[in-house]
């Protein structure tokens, strides 16, 4: 085991590898508030990579309600069951890690899936959290709560499942950070399924070998966002590169909110592979259940997302979210329009702060016609 930064536990811990981070780091952010629950994300991905046959139960996107869904069954409180006591002092994390708590002969404390746990993708889809009474109606503010959780592998900086795999079939691109699995060495042995702290490892029985997201790297590759991303009907995503620790830039959008504004936490940083999806945590869930899955962020978070309508330059990078294909490695206010810039420093994006407002004529003098059926 080698000593290893983690700056999302603010300590060093233990890894079986040495730490060698990427030039720069794939990275995404989801807004959980403005997440629907539409599945097109699922939908996108699953037609682009996952429609074959063994790939039945294969998603590398799922979206689940929490707190009762989940995919496969209990993925997380399994274990942070195992894990046991969790517990922050301020911002350092005082628990062990996956990697720390592994068992003796192991690499990393984890579970193996059975194939029933994969029998109901959309468990729990829906369900709130408490007793809504009979008689009980809407008031403005809601008696129970839910929200919905996007999951899709997090190209950690330190994996489970690279730290795993017996083969070292799995490793993680110098250039991005993507993490792939190299299916010529693969032998479907499944210690990446068991060791992948949020289960985004499948096996497929029919090739016999591990299949995870590959970060739709053809599209990275073309300075392009993934499916996922793209095909967002919330426009709750955006996609680009975190730098490393220390090299933070503010005009990066993922640097600026992940780093600066610290408005994103990593989900479940408590597990130590450094995940690299960051989320915006939602506003109105109990802060107990927020602090167990983003970290001891969620305060500030929510705070400093509150107050984005009075901050031009955090309103610009959150709008910015889900406009454009294009990779964003820059973005900046201009006046009442948030702006954002490719990897070339080109201008692929321009949004409005407020949607501008048309309104036709009632009657087109022009063409004698009426605009509406009812005059
Ligand atoms: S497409 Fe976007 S809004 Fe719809 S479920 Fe996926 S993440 Fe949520
Ligand atoms: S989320 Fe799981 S599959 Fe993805 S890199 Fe991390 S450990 Fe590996």
């Amino acid at each position: 085991m080698a000593d290893v930064r983690n700056w999302q536990l603010n300590r060093d811990m233990s890894y079986p590898y040495e730490g060698n981070r990427p030039d720069r780091q794939i990275a995404y952010i989801f807004d959980t508030n403005k997440c629907i629950a539409c599945q097109t994300c699922s939908i996108a991905c699953k037609t682009t990579w996952t429609s074959g046959k063994g790939q039945e139960h294969i998603f590398y996107n799922n979206v689940e309600t929490k707190p009762y869904g989940f995919y496969p069954q209990a993925w997380d409180v399994k274990l942070l069951d195992m894990l046991g006591q969790n517990d922050w002092k301020k911002d350092v994390y005082a628990g062990k890690t996956v990697f720390e708590a592994a068992p003796e002969g192991e690499r990393v404390l984890g579970w193996l899936p059975q194939e029933e746990d994969y029998a109901a993708p959309n468990i729990g889809e829906d369900v709130v959290a408490g007793q809504i009474d009979g008689g009980s109606f809407f008031m403005g503010i809601h008696q129970a709560w839910m929200f919905y959780l996007a999951r899709i592998c997090n190209h950690c900086t330190y994996p489970g499942c690279l730290a795993a795999c017996p083969r070292k079939a799995i490793y993680k691109r110098q250039e991005d950070g993507i993490v792939l699995i190299d299916e010529s060495r693969c032998r479907g042995y499944r210690e990446c399924l068991k060791a992948c702290p949020y289960k985004k490892v499948f096996y497929n029985m029919i090739t016999r070998t591990s299949e995870k997201c590959i970060g739709c790297y053809p599209l990275i590759e073309k300075g392009e966002q993934p499916r996922c991303v793209q095909t967002c009907i919330g426009k709750i995503r955006l996609q680009g590169f975190l730098s490393k620790p220390g090299e933070e830039n503010p005009e990066n959008p993922i640097d600026y909110l992940v780093r600066i504004k610290k408005i994103a936490l990593p989900m479940y940083p408590q597990y130590g592979t450094e995940p690299n999806v960051y989320y915006i945590p939602p506003v109105h869930v109990p802060r107990e259940f927020l602090g167990q899955t983003f970290g001891p962020g969620v305060e500030n978070a929510i705070k400093v997302y509150k107050s984005a309508p009075n901050d031009k330059d955090l309103l610009a990078a959150l709008l910015l979210f889900g406009n454009t294909p294009r990779t964003l490695h820059a973005f900046r206010a201009d006046k009442d329009e948030a702006v954002g810039f490719d990897n070339t420093g080109a201008e692929v994006i321009r949004v409005p702060y407020t949607e501008p407002f048309f309104a036709r004529d009632f009657f087109d003098g022009k063409h004698e016609a009426y605009r509406h059926n009812t005059p």
